[in-house]
């Protein structure tokens, strides 16, 4: 069975997409939790940040490149860039996804 992502990025199930390329999806979250929240999702099928490979690496890089594109784009200057690695630390969703939030002053974590 495949994540609720892999349906998204496969358009099974509709989503609102904020950037896409080859590697990574961009989509507005479900429930956000600020006035931003954008999950920021590779392409590839990876079950959490544990789990990426030597060769998939360079997602990170993707990721952090849509990150500041979407930044960019919506002119937001201060913003967290989280991912939840098992279900302790709140995961919830096992295909490897960051969480970029802003839009408001955010509190400390934990
Ligand atoms: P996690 O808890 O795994 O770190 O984050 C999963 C996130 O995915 C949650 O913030 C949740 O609201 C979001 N989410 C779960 N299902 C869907 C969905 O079908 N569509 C969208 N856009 N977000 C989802």
């Amino acid at each position: 069975m495949s994540s609720v992502f892999s349906q998204i990025i496969e358009r099974k199930l509709p989503a609102k997409v904020v950037l896409e390329n080859e590697h990574v999806i961009a989509i507005e979250d479900i429930h956000p939790v600020a006035p931003v929240h954008i999950l920021i999702i590779p392409k590839k099928e990876i079950s959490s940040i544990q789990y990426l490979k030597r060769e998939d690496m360079h997602l990170m890089g993707h990721i952090v490149e849509a990150a500041q594109k979407i930044a960019d784009k919506l002119e937001l200057t201060d913003y967290r860039l989280v991912t939840n690695n098992g279900p302790d630390a709140g995961q919830t969703v096992f295909h490897l996804h960051f969480h970029m939030i802003g839009g408001k002053k955010l509190q400390h974590l934990v």
